[in-house]
Parts: structure tokens; sequence; C-alpha cells
């Protein structure tokens, strides 16, 4: 950490934080009373501060707006005993926001940016980070052009923000899901791998479909020929082939999960036999037809592990063995929970304390 970085802090008048009920918080409404931003403005990031959490004005000809350069991540924080804010693998994030910017011709931040951003924030907002059963603390790192200019060309000027917010349990039902055969999420040569705002716009309308027909979500293929499994809305897609954990391997056209990454880690050092490859769409089916595939998840932020109950496909649902008898999933979950709140030892490295 660079001691000379330069943040300047405007505290909040009044905590709003006695107002926030945390037993029960709906997902993604409520914010920190503090927010980081800085903007990059001749080739330099300059002007880091802190500000207290609110509307902001910008210009409607921002290019964010009309052309979507705009780029983002998810993390999360969790409170140990000591009171210490615990950060999972945010030097991940740091990175694969570095991976989006790049192809979305955005500027590089630096790491002592990013963290420092977020230790600062962390500071300041410490009793905004729950303590509750099942409760975190998401945080937001996001990046926009901030032109105020209409002509489409990479923006000369952006601005980077971190906003936090206290998120309840998230609520473990199973999930209902269908694969997509026809609607494209990221193909080939796109920017399907870059955390890219565009993306999730262009997403919603085929999961809008699966919803009217009671699916909760969507297992992307791909976009060429719709015949390998890609992705599970905004999470990745696991599967358990007998004695094997199999997922679709990395490409341009699919997300790099930390998750992800953080359940082949726990896989691989627990001895299980792990697969990266293209699984096709009838191996899945085929193999949920003869019991061949024992469980089947997504993993994100958001929920860590997602439980899939069923799996959609022309129009017939193929079900999944019930989540009590599924041993991975349920292990990895809470080894990974556990490490999270800092309960049990963190082998690799991935916490951060602030
Ligand atoms: C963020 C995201 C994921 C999960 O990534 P994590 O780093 O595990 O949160 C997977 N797929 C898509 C499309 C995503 O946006």
């Amino acid at each position: 950490m660079v001691e000379t970085l330069k943040i300047e802090i405007k505290k909040t008048a009044k905590s709003r934080v006695s107002e926030v009920n945390f037993h029960d918080i709906p997902f993604g409404k409520v914010y920190a009373d503090h927010m980081f931003m800085a903007d990059f403005r001749n080739g330099d990031w300059k002007n880091l501060r802190v500000v207290p959490y609110g509307h902001m004005l910008i210009s409607p000809a921002t290019p964010a707006i009309h052309y979507g350069q705009s780029i983002f991540e998810g993390l999360k924080a969790y409170k140990n005993d000591r009171g210490e804010a615990l950060i999972f693998r945010p030097l991940d994030n740091w990175k694969r926001m570095n991976i989006s910017a790049d192809r979305m011709c955005m500027p590089y931040l630096p790491e002592d940016i990013f963290m420092e951003g977020i230790h600062t924030l962390m500071e300041l907002d410490r009793d905004w980070i729950p303590t509750t059963e099942g409760s975190s603390f998401y945080i937001r790192p996001f990046m926009f052009s901030a032109d105020e200019y209409i002509g489409i060309r990479p923006s000369l000027d952006f601005t980077f923000m971190i906003i936090n917010s206290p998120v309840g349990p998230y609520y473990s039902t199973p999930v209902k899901v269908k694969i997509e055969t026809h609607y494209t999420r990221a193909v080939e040569g796109g920017t399907g791998f870059a955390k890219a705002g565009g993306n999730y716009g262009g997403s919603l309308y085929p999961a809008k479909l699966a919803q009217d027909q009671g699916y909760h979500q969507l297992i992307w293929t791909d976009g060429r020929e719709h015949k390998y499994i890609e992705e599970s809305g905004t999470m990745n897609v696991m599967f358990v082939f007998e004695d094997t954990l199999v997922t679709p391997e990395l490409g341009d056209s699919i997300l790099r999960g930390i998750t992800r990454d953080s359940v082949l880690t726990l896989a691989r050092h627990w001895g299980m036999k792990v697969e990266e490859r293209k699984i096709s769409v009838k191996e899945l089916v085929d193999g949920l037809e003869s019991g061949r595939v024992k469980e089947a998840f997504g993993a994100g932020t958001a929920a860590t592990i997602a439980h899939i109950e069923l799996i959609g496909y022309e129009g017939k649902n193929h079900y999944l063995p019930p989540v009590e008898t599924r041993k991975f999933s349920n292990k990895v979950l809470n080894e990974l929970e556990a490490i999270k709140r800092g309960l049990k030892p963190d082998p690799f490295g991935w916490m951060y304390t602030f």
C-alpha cells in the first residue's frame, strides 16, 4: 500500500445506520453512508475522495449512458468477532476490473486506488457491515466514461467509484433453470469475459421470457451453435458427474468468476477429480436422464453456491437429486462461508483484514 495516496474525506453530517433493520435488509436498496470517487483527467487518476453517499450530477451527454462504456465489480465483506472487516479476494476483483477496462478502452486503475478506496470506506462505514446470520456487505466498484461528448469514440475522461450495500441472507431455495438455445449472452470475440454493463442489459429479455415460464434463470449456451453450456445467469455453472467436478472451460464468452476459481481450488485441494472442458447440452441432458449428474449449481459472489433444482430443455424439466444428498456442493459452500467469516483457516491467502 502506498502511504502517499491522498484521499480527501468529507463525512456525512448524520449517519443513517440506525435507520436500517439489519434483520430484514432488502437486497440492493440500502447503501452505506459514504462512497469513494476518483476522476481520470488528462491521463491521470486524481481528486481521490470520499463523500456522503447520494445522487450526483452528470452531463446528459455522458457516453456511458448512451453507449455503455462502463464496467463494474462485485465483492463481499464480513465482520469478525474482533469487529474487523474481512474482504474476500479483493485483488482478484481489482485484476479482473483491469481486464474489463482493457477490453472496453478504459484506463488502468492502480491497485492502491482500488484497495485504499475500499479500506477507507471500511474504516468509515464499519458499523454498516451486518453480523446477523447469513448477511454480508456487498462492495460495488465501478467505472464509467465521463466525457461530455456523444460522438462514438473511447472517452478521455472517466469516473471510478465504490458504493457499498449491506445485504441480507441469500434465500437458498434451489433454482429452476432453463437451457437457452435461441438467445445469446456472449459470443467468441465479444465482451462476455468482461464485467461490462451492456452484457447485462442484453440478457434481461431472454431471462424474462424464461421467468414467464416459471424458471428463475437461464443456462446460456455458446452463441455459435447453442450446443455447449456456458454460464447460468450471472453465475458460473458447475456439475458433479459421478465423482468428477466438471465446469465449462474459460473462453472469451465466459466470465472468469472468482467464486468459480475458489470452488475449483478447494476441490483440487481435497483431491477431487476436476475437469474444465466443453460440456455439450447433449452430454448434460443425457447425464440428467441416466442419473450420472449428481449435483448442479451456480457459483457467484451473491449466492456463493446456488443449488440447481431442475434444468429445463426443449419443454422438459430434468430434476436433480435432493439438495441434502449433494455432498460436494454443501461441503464447498460451508467451507467458503467459514473462510469468508474468519471461522476457519485461510490456506490460500484469500482474506484481507481492514
Ligand atoms: C460476476 C459474474 C459471475 C461470477 O463471478 P464472481 O467473481 O464469482 O462473483 C459469473 N458470471 C457473470 C456473467 C458475472 O457477471
